[in-house]
């Protein structure tokens, strides 16, 4: 290593990407080549780099993909770094490289296991309201009606790409009655019934997400903070209430959500329902949230 030029880290993201390779990548670009050594402690992979110096800010990143939870950058003695890179389930790692200014390191996860947990599972997905039924309204101009049909579309994409089976209630903006909604989850024999709502108050300071649950599932209120847990983790809302919801109880033994993950009265999360990057953390983190259910009620 003596008299080898120190590689300077420039920056560190992740993408994933879901297509024939199904994969989370950890992407690291460097002033050099990179020389590193690859170690895994249970779910976590330590990446360390030797005679390397940071020109990055230094800290965890929060990314909560399906696979990567977080991913720790870390300055150590004598011109090391070490990148941790904590998983939510032990994925088979390669590394490839891309030589040139930057140099890319890539470290790619496999995403596989999230397949053989969807692949066959049916989910009915219900954007609430619709038609004559506008639901809440937004300070400026938004419709519950309208953000959910998105939100619920964003999410059926995400499920697809790992195999789960899914339906909507309505793929447009027609009325439902609420045992219609229902009645498609029962005919389906659906795992799990997601219906998607934004929380409405009448004092517009009040902001943060709902999450309603089916009180006839035996476990409905612990996979109700599960899913709440997930979803605060990508959308750094405030939580206002896990409550069971009486109308959901005619699903029966099928595990039932009714979540808001905003509120639409408030100007600041009105303002987050028209970027559609914040669709699309609302779908991971609810995808995350059945990873968790999925998990605790193998079937
Ligand atoms: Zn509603």
């Amino acid at each position: 290593m003596k008299g080898q030029e120190i590689a300077r880290l420039t920056n560190i993201w992740s993408t994933y990407q879901q297509d024939e390779q199904q994969l989370s990548r950890v992407i690291i670009e460097s002033t050099r080549p990179l020389t590193f050594q690859l170690r895994r402690v249970n779910q976590v992979v330590a990446f360390t780099i030797y005679n390397a110096i940071p020109n990055m800010y230094c800290d965890t990143l929060a990314i909560y993909d399906g696979l990567i939870n977080e991913i720790t950058v870390q300055p150590e003695e004598g011109n090391r770094v070490t990148i941790y890179i904590a998983l939510n389930h032990n994925a088979p790692c390669t590394v490839t490289r891309l030589n040139g200014l930057p140099a890319r390191t890539f470290l790619c996860f496999s995403r596989a296991h999230l397949d053989a947990l969807f692949a066959g599972r049916r989910i009915v997905i219900d954007p609430g309201h619709g038609g004559r039924d506008p639901g809440g309204r937004g300070p400026v101009d938004l419709l519950e009606k309208n953000v959910v049909l998105t939100m619920a579309k964003k999410l059926k994409a995400e499920l697809a790409k790992v195999k789960a089976q899914v339906w909507l209630t309505r793929e447009g903006d027609q009325y439902l009655t609420p045992s219609e909604r229902l009645k498609l989850a029962k005919e389906m024999r659906a795992h799990v019934f997601i219906s998607l709502h934004t929380n409405y108050s009448k004092d517009s300071r009040i902001g943060g997400l709902v999450v309603n649950y089916n009180p006839a599932h035996h476990a409905g209120l612990r996979l109700a903070r599960l899913t709440c847990e997930e979803l605060v983790r990508k959308i750094k809302r405030n939580v206002l209430e896990i409550k069971a919801a009486k109308e959901l109880s005619g699903l029966g033994p099928i595990p039932g959500f009714k979540i808001k993950p905003v509120t639409i009265s408030n100007w600041v999360e009105e303002g987050l329902l028209r970027n559609p990057t914040f669709y699309e953390k609302i779908a991971i983190g609810v995808l995350n949230g059945l990873q968790k259910i999925f998990l605790s009620s193998p079937e």
